[in-house]
């Protein structure tokens, strides 16, 4: 049974509580699903998390709107992720293709939100480009008005959901400044004309993805998410809410990881005794346990600052992201060692985590790039 006294802090309500206690019973009966065909088994997540009611807190509720609620979503994706990588998946890239519509979308473009949040609808986000992954400023596709429309030209990559989404919200330059400040955001279906999946990718923890081109893509106005020029705001928003996330993903990992070692050292006997018994074994544990507490920690203060009305949490999420990753993957290391042979045979859990756990080091701003936004917040305050 994981540890869950992190729930008792105050960092949250009895709803945050109740609806762990939901998702936990839920995850036990439903996950993992098996992973042989990725596409098919992302769509069917989608729609089962979509109509159990799962995906409501990945996007707002247009009848009732309220704030994104980070703590949920935190929740929601350290408990998929213990559970299942896959649904962690689907989960949050309902969150991350919808957050600009969530945020800033028109009343029509947020109509989109009801089929996600009903998992009727797949969304996807795309802002990385071959030539520009961490630069985004320096994004090349290109949006250029054409009569009462733009039209779209160039090519994304890493596109989560690439190939399996009804719709992308995508960042192009528009050219109001250079840089960052001359990029737009724009709301594109999937079956858009000249929008193909020029390439397949695959990663070592498989999901859909993809790299995508856009050939003279025609989009009417009504596509254009906010302001003409501030693409790159938007883009920094949504990573803002959704980045904290990640590092709770991560926590999800490192809790399954630390799970599992600690069946491994009760029941594996080793020179005639339990493994826990070993002074060095008891020494990773230890470190194990801290690691996931730690990031707990820092993964739930970012959420609930959030939560509390601020405005911007760059430092606190970027030090949620950044200590959690790395140190999931720590832990993780740990929890193969600990379990021999047996870590790194294919098909064990500790093995699928140690696959899972690496992309999050580099999805949505590298561990490097973390401390760069990190120390620019320390030193500027
Ligand atoms: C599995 C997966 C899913 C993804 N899903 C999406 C998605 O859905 N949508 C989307 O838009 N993108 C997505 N991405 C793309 C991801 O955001 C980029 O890969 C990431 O931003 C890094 O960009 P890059 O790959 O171009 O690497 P680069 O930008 O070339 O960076 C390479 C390395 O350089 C180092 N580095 C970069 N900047 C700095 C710096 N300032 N200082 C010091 N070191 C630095 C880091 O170690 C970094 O890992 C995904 C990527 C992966 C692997």
């Amino acid at each position: 049974m994981p540890d869950r006294s992190f729930l008792s802090w105050p960092f949250f309500e009895d709803r945050h509580r109740a609806f762990a206690e939901s998702l936990e019973t839920w995850c036990a009966k439903n996950l993992p699903v098996a992973h042989d065909d990725v596409d098919a088994a992302c769509r069917e997540l989608v729609a089962k998390l979509g109509s159990d009611g799962w995906l409501k807190p990945t996007s707002i509720d247009t009848v009732n709107p309220a704030p994104l609620d980070v703590r949920t979503l935190c929740i929601a994706r350290e408990t998929l992720a213990r559970h299942d990588g896959l649904a962690d998946f689907a989960f949050a890239m309902q969150g991350l293709g919808t957050g600009a519509l969530s945020l800033f979308g028109t009343p029509n473009q947020q109509r989109w939100l009801e089929k996600t949040r009903a998992g009727k609808a797949i969304a996807a986000f795309a802002l990385s480009e071959p030539r520009s992954g961490s630069d985004v400023a320096n994004t090349e596709m290109t949006a250029k008005r054409d009569g009462d429309g733009f039209v779209l030209d160039g090519e994304k990559t890493w596109i989560s959901n690439g190939g399996i989404a009804d719709f992308y919200v995508v960042f192009a330059r528009t050219g109001e400044a250079p840089g960052a400040k001359g990029l737009s955001a724009f709301l594109v279906p999937a079956d858009a004309a000249g929008l193909t999946v020029a390439e397949r990718l695959e990663v070592i923890a498989p999901h859909p993805l993809a790299r995508l081109s856009f050939d003279r893509v025609r989009v009417p106005a009504s596509a254009l998410i906010g302001q003409p020029g501030s693409g790159f705001r938007i883009a920094m928003s949504v990573l803002d809410v959704f980045r904290s996330t990640v590092g709770a993903a991560a926590l999800g990992f490192a809790r399954r990881a630390l799970d599992e070692s600690l069946k491994r050292v009760a029941e594996r006997k080793l020179f005639g005794a339990p493994m826990a018994e070993l002074q060095m074994v008891q020494g990773h544990i230890a470190d194990m346990a801290l690691d996931v507490d730690a990031a707990a920690l820092l993964v739930y203060r970012a959420a609930w600052a959030k939560d509390q009305g601020a405005a911007r949490v760059t430092r606190e999420a970027a030090m949620a992201k950044l200590f959690a990753t790395d140190k999931a993957q720590s832990v993780i290391d740990k929890a193969v060692q600990l379990h021999g042979g047996d870590g790194v045979r294919k098909g064990h859990v500790v093995e699928s985590l140690y696959r899972e756990i690496r992309a999050l080091r580099i999805y949505e701003g590298a561990s490097d790039v973390q401390k760069v936004v990190i120390a620019r917040q320390v030193l500027g305050a």
